[in-house]
């Protein structure tokens, strides 16, 4: 059963008299369980939904579809399928125990990864899940492979009865769904051999795996820090030599580079990144992978449209990762706009100095190093690091940050959508 929590005005469900708070139970008389159901059985032109109100009133409504009417309902979010591994670099284990209770649910779901390109190992599926993959034909799914050998990735995963993950990725593969993938580098557990191993196996899939990242595990001051350590920087420079091996024949016999080492990959290993041509289009952008890179092409493209602020100091907040980048990103901002760009690496007191990107920056801490910057137009704040509720990692609120901020404030992805609302507003 799904309900509704709002509806747009004008829309067909406004049309139908769809009100928040809704059930909706059925189309054409299949159950609808969750928003995939919604998505795909509403596709059709003509269906015959089944509702019961708030008082309790059941109605089917035959609905036509209009070409180009939105059904225009939002939908309660999903309840988030749990985890059943227990990676020792699970995120959860590094949020300090005074967290939000969210930020300790270890979700792992495929509906997620379909919709949102999260990453999902697959190792929760039941049969009437592998049913709905297939019959809806989810695609792309983003999948955390880790390893290919069964019993590695059993121990990357802290769980014996993990299925074995290249027979699940045929099977999906057969029915024509593709997949982006990610390998979580543990030294000493996937590396070195096994690395190479799972490239090979992923390779050998052929056009199906889309791509796959590399990733150095991340942990904070609270991870279980006994058991899972980060890489060297000759482990990741290891790791990166395997990377350019499969990526040199991938892009020689498939025509791109297929594997990409994370931004944070090249930096452990003391590396400069590749150059933009290098990540085919930046599929895997959202994991790390090509993020500064990505970030220099977009101001390039967008420099001829960017505002005027000659004059105009614009102070940008970011992780310590990206510290030591930024002054070549802010010089091309700085040369496309006139304005005088500097920047604030600010240190990560709520996980601990070893998180050092940009979005899980505390509202605190970005507070602390705002406070004592009063001599600017503007501040440019990961918008990354803020939820749909406004809030911060540690719950500090953006709207208190804003309110004592001593400079006007605006939340930034990617610097040029800021600088044009900025400048609107
Ligand atoms: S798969 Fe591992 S990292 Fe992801 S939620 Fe589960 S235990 Fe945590």
């Amino acid at each position: 059963m799904l309900r509704v929590a709002a509806v747009a005005p004008e829309s067909l469900g406004d049309q139908l008299g769809l009100k928040p708070g809704d059930e909706l139970l059925a189309i054409g008389g299949r159950e609808l369980v969750d928003f995939l159901d919604w998505e795909f059985l509403t596709a059709d032109e003509a269906f015959v939904l089944h509702v019961r109100s708030a008082t309790g009133e059941e109605t089917e409504y035959d609905v036509e579809r209009p070409e180009g009417l939105a059904l225009g309902v939002v939908l309660e979010p999903p309840k988030v399928r749990r985890c059943n591994n227990r990676c020792d670099f699970c995120f959860v284990d590094g949020n300090p125990t005074k967290a939000r209770k969210p930020l300790f649910i270890r979700d792992d779901d495929y509906r997620l990864s379909f919709r949102y390109g999260n990453f999902a190992t697959l190792s929760n599926l039941k049969d009437k899940d592998v049913r709905r993959i297939l019959e809806y034909r989810l695609s792309p799914l983003y999948v955390s492979v880790h390893a290919t050998d069964p019993e590695v990735r059993r121990r990357v995963l802290r769980n014996p009865k993990a299925p074995e993950i290249l027979p699940q990725l045929r099977m999906f593969a057969a029915a024509g769904i593709r997949f982006h993938t990610q390998v979580v580098l543990v030294p000493g557990l996937n590396d070195e051999l096994v690395l190479e191993r799972t490239l090979s196996d992923l390779y050998g899939l052929g056009a199906p795996v889309l791509s796959v990242s590399v990733v150095p595990v991340a942990l904070t001051a609270y991870s279980k820090l006994a058991l899972v350590r980060a890489p060297t920087a000759v482990e990741a420079r290891r790791a990166l030599a395997t990377v350019r091996g499969w990526s040199a024949r991938a892009r020689d016999e498939r025509g791109s580079g297929w594997v990409y080492g994370s931004d944070e990959l090249y930096m452990r290993a003391g590396e400069p990144f590749p150059p933009a041509e290098a990540y085919d289009g930046f599929e895997q952008v959202e994991n790390g992978v090509g993020a500064v890179r990505w970030l220099e092409s977009l101001i390039a493209a967008e420099a001829h449209s960017l505002p005027d602020m000659t004059d105009r100091r614009v102070l940008v907040l970011t992780g310590t990762a990206m510290g030591p980048l930024m002054p070549e990103v802010l010089s091309a901002l700085a040369r496309a706009t006139g304005g005088r760009f500097e920047c604030a690496a600010v240190e990560n007191t709520w996980f601990g100095a070893s998180v050092t990107t940009a979005g899980l920056l505390a509202g605190a801490d970005l507070g602390t190093a705002l406070a004592s910057r009063p001599d600017y137009d503007l501040a440019l704040l990961p918008a990354e690091a803020v939820n749909d509720d406004g809030l911060f990692v540690d719950d500090v609120s953006l709207a208190s940050l804003v309110a004592a901020a001593p400079v006007p404030v605006v939340l930034s992805y990617h610097f040029t959508d800021a600088l044009g609302v900025e400048a609107a507003a």
